[in-house]
């Protein structure tokens, strides 16, 4: 059996069960039980009740988690993986993993099936970085979840939390502070990983925002995400040719926003994004 608390422990573990890595699922695993110890605590000082976990791999945080909150599903894709960890968490009563694959759940529908009367739901994960964008918009937009806290590559990290109109930002910086405040928490090497990854990784958190009257989230996804596809442009053009839509109609709901034509996508605020949506919805 897998140990979970020592570094070259776990890498000889992993060796032994002759894993293949692989790519496409992210899978480098944590292999440093400070930085998984901090990653739970920064959470469980939080919440207790229920988590959903993406991805348990070996089931270091899994494990972690269990001891942390009431009740945890767990969501792998990899029908090894979730077979390990199926057998090795079996006395634990308080974990449910599933088969499949997190990109294609619905939340509400795992919420009602596999969880009891949960409250204050929050999602904790080391991101496989090929899912984390569409992992982040599902959880984000659901009402379901409360908070979230997720380890991702450092550089998305930045991006998505990098101030709205500076350099850095793009359309995930917009998009998420729709939902929430996030905020980097600290930074993890990459050689806190095995395989060891390219590049370092960062947590960030998610304190959702609860708002009152929501704008057509799809709606206002497709405008930000047009602005900053070609962000060299003006708005009227970037809008125009990322929507498929007449600039003379684009000209008229920039004057109905009190918007300058020659703004750049960096320039306009969240709320002004949210006024295009609402005039072109
Ligand atoms: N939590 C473990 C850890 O910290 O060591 C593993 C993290 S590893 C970065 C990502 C995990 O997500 C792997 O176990 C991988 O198989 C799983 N995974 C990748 N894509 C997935 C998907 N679409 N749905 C569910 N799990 C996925």
């Amino acid at each position: 059996m897998i140990s979970l608390f020592n570094k070259s422990e776990v890498i000889n573990n992993i060796k032994k069960l002759s894993f293949r890595a692989k790519k496409t699922f992210g899978q480098n695993f944590l292999v440093d039980y400070n930085i998984c110890k901090k990653i739970v605590s920064s959470v469980s000082e939080k919440f207790n009740d229920t988590v959903i976990e993406i991805g348990p791999g070996f089931g270091i945080l899994t494990s972690m988690l269990a001891k942390n909150f009431r009740q945890v599903l767990s969501i792998e894709i990899d029908k090894k993986l979730f077979d390990f960890v199926s057998e090795k968490f079996s006395n634990y009563k308080n974990i449910k993993f599933i088969n499949q694959d997190a990109l294609k759940i619905n939340i509400e529908d795992l919420v009602f099936n596999y969880l009891d009367n949960s409250k204050n739901i929050v999602l904790c994960a080391n991101l496989p970085y090929s899912i984390t964008t569409p992992i982040l918009t599902k959880f984000l937009k659901s009402d379901l979840i409360n908070y979230i806290t997720v380890m991702v590559q450092k550089e998305a990290a930045e991006r998505i939390t990098a101030s709205l109109g500076s350099r850095g930002c793009g359309a995930i910086s917009y998009f998420v502070r729709y939902y929430s405040n996030p905020k980097i928490n600290f930074l993890v090497s990459k050689n806190c990983f095995f395989p060891v990854p390219k590049v370092d990784s960062a947590v960030i958190s998610f304190d959702k925002i609860k708002r009152q009257n929501l704008t057509d989230e799809t709606v206002l996804l497709k405008v930000i995400k047009s602005a900053f596809e070609k962000r060299r442009k003006n708005i009227l053009n970037s809008l125009s040719s990322g929507l498929g839509l007449e600039k003379n109609f684009i000209l008229e709901i920039l004057k109905k926003c009190n918007l300058d034509k020659n703004l750049r996508a960096e320039n306009l605020t969240l709320e002004n994004f949210v006024s295009v949506s609402e005039y072109l919805k």
